[in-house]
């Protein structure tokens, strides 16, 4: 799946998309001018000097003479040199600086107390440096030497979610081309030190800090609510190549943060971000606060349980049932809109297979491939579910006794267990039964007995296939069957998100 990077996006676009956060877009710009007008005072800084300070403020963050905008500077002199568009070209150029490479994963995985971890970046922010000469002071502070737009914003203290960003991409970049499991080949030609060794070239080299406290020191990034999801697709992209860092990740057990909380975080903070939208926004797939933390949480996600862990199942089954869905439903809801769910269609399919999973009918997701076509299976899936029985009142209770619970008599497919239930699934709040009732009549009604009769059956002879082959002859809007199969597919994932409540 390709997914949004730093590399890719345009500077314009990401300064645009800061403003989602509730920033000052007027003050902004004009810090954005302001540091533009200053072009061309000071001499910019080298590349020599550019490296050392990137490796001596990540080796030693706490040091006495570390600045975050010092930092940040020497990062967008760095990323100068380095030629975007084209991940390949990026990779190759990035493949020349090991070490640095090395820095960034030691200082994103350090372990440490989260107060000392607030206390670093405290520090990092607090500019100590000396001003007496002006010139040297000034090159190293001012924005403009970094054509960069995303360096202005250094001032508003927005580097993490940058310049961090930057740095994890640098990482991923490297890795894209590896094989799982595999390393660098180590250079045996004489005179190779160790520190111009291709990066990585083993575990050590990989994650120089260990699996487990590794796993802890990411998780302080992660957890930062503005730049933790660059971290996250990092995490998530060491978990693919390296099953066992994976493994390290969901061994923690069902409410580890990292694993599951962290990712919902981002996806929640996404959707407040979404809620807070300006009325001049339109979605995009590079908006840094909506687009960008929803797509990795959900590939972290994603590319965790595609590690074949069957723990990894659990704790979705058993903590995302309390956690992640909710976000879910509020994610399947934002992403529903036609145009949402053509733009965001990997996404809006993710949701929709991981409420599969939490809901726990392990053969509907069985056929996961991630395609469209799967998706529109599993509608039709929802409407032969549906049919089985069970009843389908957000609010029920679990009773028990029931043998068949009897269907609405207007659609003639949802079921309910009495007419209480049936009551209360009319006027639900989030899910009404008066709004999709009606559809699902149409869409009944549109099909034909013939066809109706077959596709509720759980009869094999009749499949997504032939249902499909019906829709097109009958000229049936596709829209309106995903409409009716979201909709029962969330009703599903609102009533197990009930009854948890209920039971806890
Ligand atoms: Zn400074
Ligand atoms: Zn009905
Ligand atoms: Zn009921």
């Amino acid at each position: 799946m390709a997914l949004p990077s730093l590399f890719s996006s345009d500077p314009e676009d990401f300064v645009q998309s800061f403003l989602q956060g509730g920033r000052d877009k007027s003050e902004l710009l004009a810090k954005v001018d302001e540091g533009k007008n200053r072009a061309g005072i000071y001499k910019p800084i080298s590349l020599e000097t550019a490296l050392d300070i990137m490796v001596s403020t990540m080796e030693n963050p706490m040091g006495p003479e570390t600045c975050s905008l010092k930092f940040n500077i020497a990062v967008g002199r760095f990323r100068q040199s380095i030629p975007e568009g084209g991940a390949t070209k990026a990779r190759r150029s990035l493949e020349a600086y090991p070490d640095v490479m090395r820095a960034i994963i030691s200082f994103f995985t350090r372990k440490q107390s989260s107060a000392d971890h607030a206390a670093m970046l405290d520090h990092l922010a607090t500019c100590c440096c000396p001003r007496g000469d002006l010139e040297v002071f000034g090159s190293m502070h001012s924005t403009t030497p970094c054509v960069d737009k995303r360096i202005f914003l250094a001032e508003k203290g927005v580097f993490l979610d940058s310049t961090i960003g930057y740095l994890a991409d640098c990482l991923i970049a490297i890795l894209s081309n590896m094989t799982q499991g595999k390393f660098r080949q180590l250079k045996n030609h004489a005179g190779a030190t160790r520190r111009q060794q291709p990066w990585p070239h083993g575990m050590d080299d990989l994650l120089p800090n260990g699996l487990a406290d590794s796993v802890d020191g990411f998780n302080l990034w992660v957890g930062d609510k503005n730049s933790g999801h660059f971290i996250l697709r990092l995490v998530g992209t060491i978990a693919q190549l390296y099953p066992i860092f994976g493994l390290e990740i969901v061994s923690r057990g069902p409410d580890y943060v990292l694993g599951l909380q962290r990712p919902v975080q981002h996806l929640i903070n996404a959707m407040d971000a979404y809620d807070r939208r300006p009325e001049w926004w339109i979605p995009k797939k590079t908006d840094a606060r909506f687009a960008i933390p929803v797509s990795y949480a959900l590939n972290f996600i994603r590319q965790l349980y595609t590690g074949g862990s069957s723990q990894y199942t659990k704790m979705m089954v058993t903590g995302g049932k309390r956690i992640l869905l909710p976000v879910l439903l509020r994610g399947i809801a934002v992403l529903s809109p036609p145009y949402m769910s053509f733009l965001f269609r990997d996404e809006f399919f993710h949701m929709n297979f991981l409420m599969s999973v939490i809901n726990n009918r392990p053969n509907d997701g069985a056929f996961c491939t991630e395609t469209l076509t799967d998706l529109e299976k599993q509608w039709f899936m929802e409407l032969r579910n549906a049919h089985q029985g069970g009843c389908y009142n957000p609010t029920c209770v679990p009773k028990s006794g029931l043998v068949h619970a009897p269907k609405c008599s207007s659609c003639d497919l949802i079921r309910y267990c009495d007419a209480k239930c049936q009551k209360e699934a009319w006027r639900n709040q989030q899910l009404p039964h008066r709004t999709i009732c009606p559809k699902i009549k149409s869409l009944r009604e549109r099909l034909g007995p013939y066809i109706w009769a077959r596709t509720v059956s759980p009869s094999p002879e009749f499949t997504y296939r032939d249902f499909m082959n019906a829709c097109k002859k009958k000229k049936i809007d596709m829209e309106l069957v995903k409409e009716v199969g979201l909709h029962i597919s969330c009703l599903q994932g609102s009533q197990t998100l009930f009854r948890n409540q209920i039971s806890s």
